[in-house]
């Protein structure tokens, strides 16, 4: 990765994981409606945030809210996969009890306790993802355990709550919300903080995945597994990064933050050295700098001027030289303080000293901010913000006490994981006074009945499956471990368990672990073929449709073609079969018209003939049953040619 590599036992690394999961169940968590997302037509609302102040426990909770209720949310509500719940004008119903029995059997697996009584909680949420501006959520167990390894990590909660409503986009002040996953039942399992390197954090997360997919009872595909983390390291602070979608993004992300909390303790050792404390940087005002910029070429700054805007700055004492400094690839002290530029004044960016004279900036107009500061050359820093008088006045005071924070550490903060492994700022972390019970539903009592049902769909230990996967179906070891890590395995099983040994389980396990990943080699995407397709591929096999030559044209084509049903692709590419009758019909007649190569080679014509019958019947019936019946066929010409000789023997004298 380029990095130096980190000692991560002597920087105390320590990491706990949130893994949550979208359930398979048929309805949403607390009303009626089909728990999928879809692309049906929909109606349309706008909504302003309302919450009401005695919700309100918390001082930067209030403060968030201040700053969002200028904020527009618009709902697409779609008409099949939404109600009047999710519109927030109807109470939500009793919570899902098949959601609540999954989430049973995965705390049975993990020896966790269960609780007897499960009461809806609500969380504030301040994004306007749910309609209500709560999530709901349940705690159903505690405690317990995952092995991996040879060692046990300990699971803290296993809870169940509602998806969020899929964020469609944003424009100025309004966001765009479809409504179609809020409500969707996840699971959320949270460990302790009991990892203490990147590969570790992935291995266990891996795990709880792969235990979670042996239900047979969640969804797969990307968008249905997110991964939170809680990273840090000794001297730092518990960071929770928010949206992993992909598992093998984990290790990264988990290095790139150790990284990040080790270069800002450096940043602030280097500022106690320096002698900058925090109140000296918070007793600095802020200069309305607008006059110096009225002929700038900067064309952000111009905009925010000729808009109405003004530009402030700020002097930021003894920081020369450290704005600038890399803390993971691509991002500086300078982005973390644009981070909170942009969240607390909604402002674009900042742009500071040490990046200076730069994106249309000159280097007189950064002499006369100098002179303006009163700040010392070499020494000081500052930064610039444009835009209207509020926004620039918010988001210079919140880039002032985050520039302070770095004179004490590592800010508690909730941050959102990027596509490269870096993070960034998202909200400050809430305290612990977030929870309310949702009075509008009833406990639910968890019965005898219940744990009857958890019971049965409990997943098997990882052992057991992959014991019985070769003993009693007869998959070579490495291919029923391939099998039990398979993203469809609940899929793989199922059919197995339907059609083996008409199909035999080996044919069906290379299906998905070896044809379905090799057609990337061919440029095709074994992601686009969907779960009907195989299951149809495999039910054609069973029925003797198509011959399992066929099995990888035709993942190609359904891969280009996921519209298209598998059967309707193996009758446009003519790979249906034939059936023995007429595969023997066609053999028979390469066999009559290379009679003289018979002649000639007698059983020996077997290779070319064979050549000749599969150009016509390849990938429509078993080559063996071809070679069988070009052996049978050839052997009943060479009888009749051996007859006819000895005939003309016989007649003759
Ligand atoms: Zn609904």
């Amino acid at each position: 990765m380029g990095q130096p590599s980190i000692d991560y036992g002597a920087i105390g690394l320590t990491v706990g994981l949130e893994i949550h999961q979208q359930l398979a169940t048929k309805t949403k968590l607390f009303c009626g409606c089909p728990a999928e997302l879809s692309d049906e037509e929909h109606d349309e609302f706008r909504r302003r945030l309302r919450p009401t102040r005695s919700e309100l426990g918390e001082v930067d909770i209030a403060a968030l809210f201040e700053w969002r209720k200028g904020r527009v949310y618009e709902y697409e509500a779609p008409h099949h996969h939404s109600c009047l719940v999710e519109a927030d004008e109807e109470p939500p119903h009793p919570i899902n009890r098949e959601a609540v029995v999954i989430a049973m059997a995965v705390a049975k697996a993990l020896g966790s306790w269960i609780v007897d009584e499960v009461h809806v909680m609500r969380k504030i949420v301040i994004d306007g993802s749910n309609t209500s501006g709560f999530q709901r959520t349940a705690i159903v167990a505690l405690g317990g355990s995952i092995r991996v390894e040879g060692r046990d990590y300990s699971i803290e909660t296993i809870v169940v709550e509602e998806d969020a409503a899929r964020k469609l986009g944003e424009r100025g002040r309004t966001t765009r919300y479809r409504l179609d996953r809020l409500g969707i039942p996840l699971i959320e399992i949270a460990t302790g903080p009991d990892m203490h390197t990147p590969e570790e954090a992935y291995k266990v997360a891996l795990a709880i995945g792969r235990l979670l997919r042996l239900t047979g009872k969640v969804k797969r595909g990307l968008g249905t597994i997110r991964q939170d983390l809680n990273v840090s390291i000794r001297g730092g602070a518990k960071t929770e990064i928010k949206g992993v979608q992909r598992l093998d993004l984990i290790p990264r992300v988990v290095e790139y933050e150790a990284l990040r909390q080790l270069r800002l303790l450096e940043i602030r050792d280097e500022l106690r050295r320096r002698g900058v404390k925090a109140e000296d940087v918070r007793a600095v005002e802020p200069v309305d700098v607008t006059e110096i910029f009225r002929g700038t070429a900067s064309k952000v700054v111009r905009r925010a001027i000729e808009a109405g805007g003004v530009v402030l700055a700020l002097r930021l004492p003894g920081f020369h030289g450290l704005l600038g400094r890399e803390l993971v690839p691509g991002r500086r002290l300078g982005t973390e303080l644009a981070d909170y530029a942009r969240f607390w004044g909604g402002v674009g960016g900042l742009f500071h000293s040490d990046e200076l004279p730069k994106y249309g900036i000159t280097r007189e107009e950064v002499e006369e901010v100098y002179n303006a500061l009163g700040a010392r050359r070499g020494w000081d820093a500052f930064v610039l913000v444009a835009g209207d008088p509020d926004s620039a006045r918010r988001a210079i005071e919140a880039v002032r006490e985050r520039a302070a924070q770095a004179t004490i550490g590592v800010p508690e903060e909730t941050r959102a994981a990027n596509e490269d492994g870096t993070t960034r700022f998202l909200r400050p972390r809430p305290g612990s006074a977030r929870m309310y019970p949702e009075t509008d539903i009833p406990p639910l009592l968890v019965t005898e009945d219940m744990h009857d049902e958890a019971e049965k769909i409990k997943p098997e230990p990882v052992e057991v499956k992959l014991k019985r996967l070769v003993e009693e179906y007869g998959l070579p070891r490495d291919m029923a471990e391939r099998v039990i890590s398979d993203i469809r395995l609940d899929l793989i099983e199922r059919l197995i368990r339907r059609f083996h040994p008409r199909v035999p389980a080996k044919l069906i396990a290379s299906i998905f672990t070896v044809t379905l990943k090799g057609i990337k080699s061919k440029g095709a995407d074994p992601e686009a073929v969907r779960d009907e397709h195989l299951e149809e591929i495999v039910e054609m096999l069973a029925e003797g449709r198509i011959a399992k030559e066929a099995v990888e044209p035709l993942l190609v084509e359904l891969s280009k073609h996921p519209g298209e049903t598998a059967r309707q692709a193996a009758e446009r590419l003519g790979l249906t079969s034939v059936s023995r009758e007429e595969a023997e019909r066609i053999v028979e007649e390469i066999v009559r018209s290379n009679v003289a190569i018979i002649k000639e080679r007698r059983e020996r014509a077997h290779g070319p003939i064979m050549g000749r019958a599969m150009a016509k019947l390849r990938g429509r019936i078993d080559g063996r049953i071809v070679s069988e019946l070009v052996a049978k066929k050839i052997k009943e010409v060479l009888e009749e040619i051996d007859k006819l000789a000895r005939e003309e023997g016989g007649a003759s004298p």
